[in-house]
């Protein structure tokens, strides 16, 4: 628990806990988690959490949802941090559960630099992130001895405000890495043409996993030329995770 500051200054303030709920199956949240979600007085949740999961909370606790989907936010970020900032100062020992683990693309780092900056104490609790369970359910090993030493977690769609992302394909399509792509299926055909510009075979293997470990899974292996196509077919759809890679091929 980081209680930064002046103690006296978070004398009535209750803990926030940044908990990961990970990508939806419900056992593969820590155990840790499921202890803070069952004793809390407040829960804040984004909309992918499962509801068995918030289940878990005491009757007693406040439920509130804070939305986040792309192109759709129910709370903007500011607001979310002044909910979790009164209900701390309330005395509700508060759970910010968020999907996958909460500083992967989560905007957990923004809700953390509020607290410390209003002296509440809190605890960023760790949890299995999309990319890794993606690619668990699509047998897919993220790093191997003779294709890849390294992955790499991409946005494709770093602001859903933003027409362009800023990330610099060429540059990831020449190093070799697994890449993770989350938040991309809106731009596949974008993504793919400036890999392959970038130097990436068209035919490097690619799997979209959507709905990773929950009933709505859903899992498709391509290569990178007809990444956009095949998605498209067979309806792939957001939630998911792209892989690009040597490893990315089916089983
Ligand atoms: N903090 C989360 C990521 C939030 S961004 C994490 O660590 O996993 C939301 C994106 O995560 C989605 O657009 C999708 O790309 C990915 N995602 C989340 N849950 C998923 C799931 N069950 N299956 C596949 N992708 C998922």
């Amino acid at each position: 628990m980081r209680a930064s500051g002046n103690p006296d200054n978070h004398a009535q303030s209750a803990p926030v806990y940044l908990v990961g709920a990970g990508p939806g199956d419900p056992e593969l949240l820590t155990r840790k988690a499921e202890r803070l979600i069952r004793s809390c007085d407040a829960l804040v949740y984004d909309y992918l959490v499962a509801t068995e999961i918030l289940d878990w909370a005491p009757e007693h606790a406040e439920r509130i949802c804070v939305g986040k989907r792309a192109g759709f936010h129910s709370l903007d970020q500011e607001t979310i941090q002044d909910v979790l900032v009164e209900l701390s100062r309330s005395g509700k020992t508060t759970v910010r559960l968020k999907g996958g683990d909460p500083f992967v693309f989560g905007r957990g780092g923004e809700e953390v630099a509020r607290l410390r900056e209003e002296n509440i104490p809190y605890e960023v609790v760790p949890a299995i992130t999309a990319g890794i369970a993606a690619a668990a359910r699509a047998e897919i090993p993220l790093t191997h001895r003779s294709y890849n030493s390294s992955v790499a977690f991409i946005t494709g769609h770093q602001d859903p405000l933003k027409e362009e992302t800023g990330v610099d394909w060429a540059n990831y399509a020449k190093l070799g890495t697994t890449l993770c792509l989350y938040m991309a299926m809106g731009r596949l055909s974008k993504i793919r043409d400036k890999l392959i510009a970038g130097g990436l075979p068209a035919d490097t293997p690619c799997s979209v996993v959507q709905w990773a470990t929950t009933p709505r899974e859903k899992i498709l292996y391509s290569t990178l030329q007809f990444l956009a196509e095949d998605a498209e077919k067979e309806e792939m759809s957001s939630p998911a995770v792209v892989i690009v890679g040597r490893t990315a091929t089916k089983p």
